[in-house]
C-alpha cells in the first residue's frame, strides 16, 4: 500500500527524469542503430502506429539518449519518453503516465537520471506543421514543397537539439520563402 500512495506523488517531470527512452525501446524489442548527427547518438524504426502503417523501412527516428529526448524525421514526432512511449504501446497520454508512473521508484524519483534543458523541438515541429498545411493548400505544387523540406531535413540534422537560436532562424527563413512564393 505504502507504495501506492508514493506512485500518486509521482509527476510528469519525474517520469522524464527518471525513465530512459533506450529502456523502453529494449521493452519493446526495437533495434537501436548508432547515429551520429547532432546530439542523436541513436537511430531506430520508428514505433508510431502511424508511421509503421507506411511500413518504415529506414531509422528515422534519432535518439539522444543523455538528454533522453528523440525527433522522428519520417513523421516529425517527438520529443520525450512519455510520447515515445505513448506511440510503442500504442497508448493516449493519460494511459502512457499511468503505466510509467509506476516505474518510477518514490524514493528516488526527485534524483533523476535525466535533467531537462532547453531544446529546439518545439520549432521543429511548428516547422513540420507549416510544411503539412503548404502541402494541404498548394496540392499542385507538391515537388517544389517536397525539395524545400528536403533541404530544410537536411539543415536540421546538423542543428544541435540546444540550439534554439539556429532553429528560430531556420523557421522564419522557410516561412519567408513560402510566402514569397504563395502571396500575391
Ligand atoms: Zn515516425
Amino acid at each position: 500500500l505504502g507504495e501506492d500512495v508514493g506512485v500518486k506523488y509521482i509527476t510528469k517531470q519525474d517520469v522524464l527524469n527518471n525513465i530512459s527512452i533506450i529502456k523502453i525501446a529494449d521493452e519493446f524489442g526495437i533495434k537501436l542503430s548508432p547515429a551520429f548527427s547532432g546530439n542523436f547518438d541513436l537511430r531506430c524504426r520508428c514505433p508510431s502506429q502511424e508511421h509503421k502503417s507506411g511500413n518504415e523501412r529506414t531509422e528515422s527516428l534519432y535518439i539522444d539518449s543523455q538528454e533522453n529526448n528523440f525527433y522522428c524525421f519520417g513523421c516529425s514526432s517527438g520529443s520525450s519518453v512519455i510520447d515515445f512511449y505513448m506511440s510503442c504501446a500504442d497508448l493516449d497520454f493519460k494511459s502512457a503516465m499511468a503505466d510509467l508512473r509506476k516505474r518510477v521508484d518514490p524514493k528516488k524519483a526527485k534524483g533523476g537520471r535525466f535533467v531537462q534543458k532547453n531544446n529546439n523541438f518545439s520549432i521543429l515541429l511548428d516547422i513540420s506543421s507549416m510544411f503539412r498545411e503548404t502541402m494541404l493548400s498548394n496540392p499542385r505544387d507538391l515537388k517544389w514543397i517536397s525539395t524545400i523540406m528536403k533541404r530544410s531535413d537536411d539543415y536540421i540534422v546538423d542543428i544541435d537539439s540546444s540550439d534554439i537560436k539556429k532553429a528560430k532562424q531556420l523557421k522564419d527563413k522557410i516561412n519567408s520563402v513560402l510566402k514569397d512564393r504563395y502571396s500575391k
